[in-house]
Parts: C-alpha cells; structure tokens; sequence
C-alpha cells in the first residue's frame, strides 16, 4: 500500500511539472516550433517562426 501511495504521488508531480493536458480532448499537449513561409508582395520569402501548441484537436491541421 505505502509503495502504491509513493508511486501515484511520483506520477503526480512529474505529471503536473512537465506535461500537460488538452482540456478538450484530454490529451497531451507538446509545443512545438512551427515555421511557415510565405511569399512577401516583393517576391521575396519571409519565414515566421511561432510556438504552437499540439494535442489531438489540433493535430491533424498542424502536421498535414
Ligand atoms: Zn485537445
């Protein structure tokens, strides 16, 4: 029992340190660096860099 206890209140707090949950579909949530290019109105290529924000929700849109 008292190793049973131990090891929930390790998940716990690993858990609630570095992970975290998609509040609608439950589901981790990883944050990754997203760069897109687009073409400026001057024919020249403009990369923008954003940290996004990924779970199953939004997964599909993200990866393609
Ligand atoms: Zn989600």
């Amino acid at each position: 029992m008292a190793k049973d206890h131990s090891f929930a209140a390790k998940v716990a707090r690993s858990t609630s340190k570095g992970q975290r949950n998609c509040p609608v579909c439950g589901g981790p949530i990883q944050t990754i660096r997203l760069v897109t290019s687009e073409i400026s109105p001057r024919n020249a290529y403009r990369f923008n860099q954003k940290m996004v924000n990924v779970c199953k929700c939004n997964s599909k849109e993200i990866y393609g």
